[in-house]
């Protein structure tokens, strides 16, 4: 028997998301956000599956496009970091990719540089998140000057949340009024929305919209709504169980000691661990399901392995099929226990965990 980590990735629960994406803003475009391998999901076999729906991609950097574009993506892309350096522009230009700029040093750079043809340009705006963005005293000649140049086949206008996955809150308001008040009347369309926002601010949709996350079935909002529970699930990640000990009343399990036995415990051994990306932070209590039951890691997240307590448990086997999160164990749920988010346990999966992939 090889080892049996392993991550299955349902293309067709992508698809499902991205109609959902387009459904719920349906005067929009939606940029199929794939930086980051797909947040772990494949970024060319996501991209493969979306390409001949999607309005176009979002990636990270120029490897990212690279990647896609070498196995024959021909959608728009976006460089959702712009570029980091003034050199990128001429494969930029050659790949035909879009670039953020978001600070006016980008903008004398890309004024400056050599360019073989115009590019797209999404201009960003900081509304209060003050991580990247033109601060809003500086967008409108930002704009004149691109607008002026030549240099700017299409100009976009956008933004970023930070709190649109708060249950109503007021910061998110704040935003979008500054973006409005500063952008209003320049002859751009207007991109505001990634996943939370495209799912819970209907009047912050704009003209493109970024879903990321939710194309993954991660619910990304604080509180789901009617919207967030129609996503579904893309990734199960499962294993299986490698062996299973009775230990009496009193005993620890695993490094640290940190659990210990109240009671006769039966304990399930599954092969996975921090190794394969599973959390290691992960608390007791986390939730486990073993033959499609719910049980509760149980001591501390190892390497290439972790505890599970089967006492409550009916009928468990050595080799039965144990999820870490999936279609019916949300991993968002499980974020939760690891006071994590579902971002970063998708995107931190390790090479180790072989993805498989269901409706190709
Ligand atoms: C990553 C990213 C997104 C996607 O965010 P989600 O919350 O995953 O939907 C959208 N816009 C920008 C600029 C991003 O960097």
């Amino acid at each position: 028997m090889t080892r049996a980590a392993k991550a299955t990735i349902d293309l067709d629960a992508i698809r499902h998301n991205y109609r959902l994406a387009k459904r719920l803003a349906p005067a929009a475009r939606a940029l199929a956000v794939v930086k980051a391998d797909a947040y772990g999901h494949g970024a060319v076999e996501v991209a493969q599956a979306l390409a001949p729906e999607a309005d176009g991609f979002g990636v990270a950097c120029l490897e990212e496009a690279i990647l896609l574009r070498d196995s024959g993506i021909k959608n728009r892309l976006v460089l959702l970091e712009g570029f980091f350096e003034p050199a990128e522009l001429a494969p930029i230009a050659q790949l035909e990719l879009d670039i953020v700029i978001h600070s006016l040093h980008q903008v004398a750079q890309f004024l400056a540089a050599p360019l073989a043809r115009p590019l797209r340009v999404w201009l960003k705006l900081d509304s209060g998140m003050h991580r990247v963005g033109l601060d809003p005293s500086d967008l409108r000649s930002a704009f004149a000057q691109l607008k002026a140049s030549d240099r700017a086949a299409e100009l976009l206008l956008m933004t970023h949340f930070a709190q649109s996955d708060e249950d109503g809150c007021r910061r998110t308001a704040e935003q979008l009024a500054l973006f409005q008040a500063t952008c209003r009347g320049l002859p751009a369309p207007w991109s505001l929305a990634n996943s939370p926002t495209l799912l819970a601010w209907p009047q912050a949709h704009g003209d493109w919209t970024r879903p990321g996350m939710m194309l993954y079935g991660a619910d990304p909002l604080e509180t789901p709504n009617a919207e967030s529970r129609q996503l579904q699930s893309a990734m199960e990640l499962s294993s299986e169980l490698i062996a299973i000990r009775d230990l009496p009343a009193g005993e620890p399990i695993g490094y640290g000691a940190r659990f210990r036995c109240q009671r006769p415990t039966r304990v399930g051994v599954v092969a996975m661990g921090y190794g394969d990306g599973y959390p290691r932070h992960a608390r007791d209590g986390t939730p486990v399901l073993v033959n499609g039951q719910r049980c509760p890691l149980a001591g501390r997240v190892s390497m290439d392995m972790l505890t599970v307590d089967l006492t409550d448990l009916t009928n468990v086997n050595i080799g039965d099929p144990v999820c870490l999160w999936g279609p019916h164990l949300p991993v968002a749920e499980v974020a939760r226990w690891c006071d994590s988010i579902p971002y970063q346990l998708v995107t931190t999966l390790t090479p180790r965990v072989k993805r498989h992939y269901r409706n190709r």
